[in-house]
């Protein structure tokens, strides 16, 4: 099966009001007309409205970096999902690493957003990555099961083929250490089987794996490459348009 590459920017919590829509305009102009793939951008919660107004119409999504589980009420400084679709937003990032490592959420804490997020439309990209230490303790695939498990429990088989997983190895987010393609690929296939002991075949081959942690224009196209390689989740270089265009144009 082929499944449509995504390229997703996390622009985590950076850039103002004014250069986060510059961005948002520049990727616009350079990938408003790209069909070969999807292209998403995900701003500080505060730039999700101006910027998903600026990208009305295109063909780029707009996402959020997080949100909360519950509809609405008394839950002070948190930000519903209903309230991202009204604003114009398709996805939301849910478990990243520096949300699960800094902000000490749990994978119980990434399923109650997982099902809200589809229970009101909008497109969860679940981060799963193991920790340097678990790597060289030959942890990976039990981290990362675990993280599944967790993170889509009570998802139904339909809901489960219309999210997204990044595979983000926590070593290599924001280090310039970024996994070798068969690195990659080797987790993204033992997520496929994963998927394949819970979901129907179907819903394994249709699942998007994207790859998170350090991607760059330079390596960006071999790491795409890889047959269960799905799309990049890009933070670093998702801040820059021409980094940014490197990396798209490395999807094929
Ligand atoms: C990320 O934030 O999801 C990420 C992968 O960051 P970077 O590309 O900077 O490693």
């Amino acid at each position: 099966m082929t499944r449509r590459l995504l390229i997703a920017g996390n622009w985590k919590m950076n850039l103002n009001l004014a250069t986060a829509l510059e961005l948002a305009e520049a990727v616009k102009k350079e990938a408003g007309s790209v069909t070969k793939l999807d292209v998403a951008v995900c701003p500080p919660s505060v730039y999700v409205q101006p910027v998903a107004a600026a990208l009305k119409g295109t063909c780029i999504g707009v996402g959020a970096q997080n949100a909360y589980f519950e509809k609405e009420g008394a839950y002070t400084g948190e930000i519903s999902m209903g309230m991202l679709k009204d604003v114009g937003c398709q996805y939301v990032i849910l478990g990243h690493s520096e949300r699960r490592h800094i902000l000490h959420e749990s994978s119980e804490d990434v399923n109650v957003k997982v099902l809200a997020a589809l229970a009101i439309g909008l497109t969860p990209i679940v981060c799963v990555g193991e920790l340097l230490k678990e790597r060289e303790a030959g942890m990976t695939e039990l981290v990362v099961q675990r993280q599944f498990d967790g993170s889509f429990s009570g998802v139904s088989d339909a809901d489960m083929k219309k999210c997204v997983i990044a595979y983000e190895p926590v070593w290599a987010i924001g280090t310039g250490k970024v996994a070798t393609p068969d690195q990659a690929e080797e987790v993204h296939a033992a997520i496929r089987k994963m998927m394949t002991k819970r979901y129907s075949k179907d819903a394994a081959e249709t699942v998007r794996i994207q790859y998170g942690g350090s991607v760059n224009d330079q390596n960006a196209r071999e790491i795409l490459a890889k047959p269960n390689v799905d799309g990049a989740l890009v933070g670093g270089a998702s801040l820059k348009i021409a980094s940014f265009m490197g990396i798209i144009n490395g999807g094929h």
